[in-house]
């Protein structure tokens, strides 16, 4: 335990219903770990949360403190955004209920629930929404950030199925943002994150999805370019919007589906997240089948059961980046696959194409995000072990993202990334939407008290000036 932290004698929120950490308690360490062990800080504080009256009293105490404020969730954030070197952290997951209305298709769920709690509480109606692609993410951080996940092409961003929030602003109110009541922070939290506030809660319209199909078809690395022309072909013959997935280069991990000799080596897979039954995904995904794969796992299984088969592993060095492109032609092709030898292998590190349109495309214009005009997503996503692979983890992710320069759009969307500079931010929404959002933060959050995360700053551009 660090003595090197000042930390406020006996301190407590006034008001506050829930468990403090200060540091001296077994529970302490738990509690400031995140998913990317690169991260190692120690908060004075963490406030774990089990109301939204216990938020509004965090954050007050926070603010009148002076202490830097971490909003905490499914503790995701790969530059370590939900927790703060000797300040506060807001711990949001004890808010981890959900209320399932399956009558009126909504469902409203805590500020601190992952997606598996999500899933979960749907799966019973046969109900679903856009989630993230692994089940620990939190919710409230997924989607306020956009949201991306396997069944976008169907259902749109998780943001698009937002129907309403419940906030805590920096000075302490609780507000309601919907269509109807704060509708300019409404449009703010499709896309802007944790810039305005802190969500105690949020409710989803839901969509029918009794079943789903995964399908996971891989290959030798080498057969590469011509599994992912293959496949970009497929998607641009107008593949259903029920198909989702991506390729994506990877370790190939012990599994009895993986040929042994591929086990541990760099390999391609192909997968397919279908919205339906296994029958239609077999047709919705023949022309990589044809392709005569080295391994394959295909199964029809529940929308939560699909939505946890690949939840990465805590407890590894992540770096993560992301460019989106407007087309993918033979030499991006190429490129992307060449670069994969330069992955850290063996690891769970693994490089992703994924398509875009469909769905996706809803609502370009009328929320904060224009990177979902793009056509493709590369994200290279690194995890390894061993400190001594951190250069060679970073450097393979950002030459990935320069070799795909000529093709990308210039937008970015910033869940798929770490810190990189405050124009990756603006390229996360245009110049535009970012100057309406920050006079959005500057209505709700003029001293930024949430700045931990992808930041908006109040009053651009004039604030860029000092
Ligand atoms: C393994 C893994 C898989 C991922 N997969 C996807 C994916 O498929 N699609 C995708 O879009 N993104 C994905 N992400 C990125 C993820 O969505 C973002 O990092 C997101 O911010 C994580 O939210 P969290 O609550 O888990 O993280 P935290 O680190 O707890 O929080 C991150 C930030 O989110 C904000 N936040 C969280 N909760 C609240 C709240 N209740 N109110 C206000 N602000 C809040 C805060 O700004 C906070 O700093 C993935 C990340 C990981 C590590």
């Amino acid at each position: 335990m660090s003595d090197t932290i000042e930390r406020p004698a006996g301190a407590r929120p006034e008001g506050f219903g829930g468990v403090v950490l200060t540091g001296a308690e077994p529970a302490y360490d738990e509690a400031r770990t995140v998913f990317n062990a690169m991260i190692d800080k120690r908060p004075a504080m963490i406030a774990q949360c089990e109301s939204a009256a216990d938020v509004v009293a965090a954050v007050k105490y926070g603010v009148a403190q002076e202490l830097e404020i971490a909003v905490r969730g499914g503790g995701h954030s790969v530059a370590g955004a939900g927790v703060s070197e000797g300040g506060l952290v807001v711990d949001l997951r004890r808010l981890n209920s959900v209320q399932v209305d399956p009558d009126a298709r909504i469902a409203r769920v805590g500020g601190g629930a992952t997606w598996a709690d999500f899933d979960r509480a749907c799966q019973p109606h046969g109900l679903a929404t856009t989630g993230g692609r692994v089940s620990t993410t939190g919710v409230a951080g997924l989607t306020l950030g956009g949201g991306s996940g396997w069944m976008e092409r169907k259902f749109g961003l998780a943001c698009d199925n937002l129907v309403s929030v419940e906030l805590v602003t920096a000075d302490g109110r609780l507000l309601i943002a919907d269509e109807t009541k704060n509708t300019e922070l409404f449009w703010a939290l499709h896309g802007g994150g944790g810039n305005f506030g802190v969500a105690t809660s949020l409710t989803f319209r839901l969509d029918e999805l009794p079943t789903t199909t995964l399908a996971m078809l891989l290959w030798p690395a080498e057969a590469g370019p011509a599994v992912l022309r293959a496949y970009r072909d497929m998607i641009e013959a107008g593949a259903s919007d029920n198909l989702g997935g991506g390729v994506l280069f990877l370790t190939g991990p012990p599994e009895p589906f993986v040929p042994e000799h591929l086990q541990g080596q760099r390999i391609v897979a192909a997968g397919a997240m279908y919205a339906g039954p296994e029958a239609e995904a077999r047709d919705a995904f023949a022309p990589m089948f044809a392709l005569d794969p080295a391994g394959e796992l295909v199964a029809e299984m529940p929308y939560a059961d699909l939505n946890s088969a690949l939840d990465d592993p805590p407890g590894y060095r992540n770096y993560w980046s992301a460019e989106h492109l407007s087309s993918f032609p033979d030499a991006a092709v190429q490129l992307f696959c060449d670069r994969s030898a330069d992955m850290v292998v063996p690891s769970p590190s693994q490089q992703i194409t994924i398509p875009w349109g469909g769905a996706v495309l809803r609502g370009a214009d009328e929320w904060p995000l224009p990177y979902r005009k793009a056509a493709w997503v590369v994200h290279p996503f690194g995890l390894w072990s061993d400190p001594a692979d951190d250069a060679r983890g970073r450097q393979w992710s950002r030459d990935l993202c320069a070799d795909m320069k000529e093709w990308a759009t210039g937008y970015v969307y910033l869940n798929f990334i770490g810190n990189e500079g405050q124009d990756r931010v603006i390229a996360g929404f245009g110049q535009e939407n970012y100057e309406r959002l920050s006079k959005v933060k500057c209505e709700f959050d003029p001293e930024n008290v949430f700045h931990l995360n992808q930041n908006i700053l109040p009053g651009w551009p004039d604030s860029s000036a000092g």
